[in-house]
């Protein structure tokens, strides 16, 4: 079993499996999610407010879904899209277009080398002062 932790939705104490939030509030979620993918598909030329309002749901949840990749859009709901937090540029999923999601993994890569070999020379300047101290 996790480690117990305070779910960051309701407070409640539960079993950390990973996901910040507990059993319950995930269910709720799945829920919600349910009832927004159903709503979109019925409805293909809604807006992002329009489902909000007409199902009770913060707008934020419906971006959250999308931004987690969890809610999907068609090719039909044109007027859902989402921006590409990078680039500005319209989406269907996720939060940055494909473009922007390759040239940050890039990016992250480059950046996780650098990273990589500053602690490597780190590690050996300590190692060498811990053998000088030593002997
Ligand atoms: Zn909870
Ligand atoms: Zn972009």
């Amino acid at each position: 079993m996790g480690d117990l932790r305070n779910c960051r939705r309701c407070g409640k104490l539960f079993a950390y499996m990973g996901n910040p939030l507990c059993r319950q509030c995930i269910d709720q979620d799945e829920e919600l999610f349910i009832k927004v993918r159903e709503y979109i598909e019925k409805n293909l030329k809604c807006t992002t407010i329009e489902v909000a309002s007409a199902l009770d749901v913060p707008v934020e949840k419906i971006l959250q879904f999308l931004r987690e990749g969890k809610l999907e859009l068609g090719k039909e709901n044109t007027n859902m899209l989402l921006d590409c937090e990078r680039c500005g540029r319209s989406i269907s999923t996720g939060r940055y277009c494909s473009e922007c999601a390759t040239a940050m993994e890039q990016e992250f890569r480059k950046g996780s080398r650098n990273f990589q070999e500053r602690r490597d020379r780190e590690q050996s300047r300590m190692y060498t002062a811990y053998r000088r101290k030593k002997y």
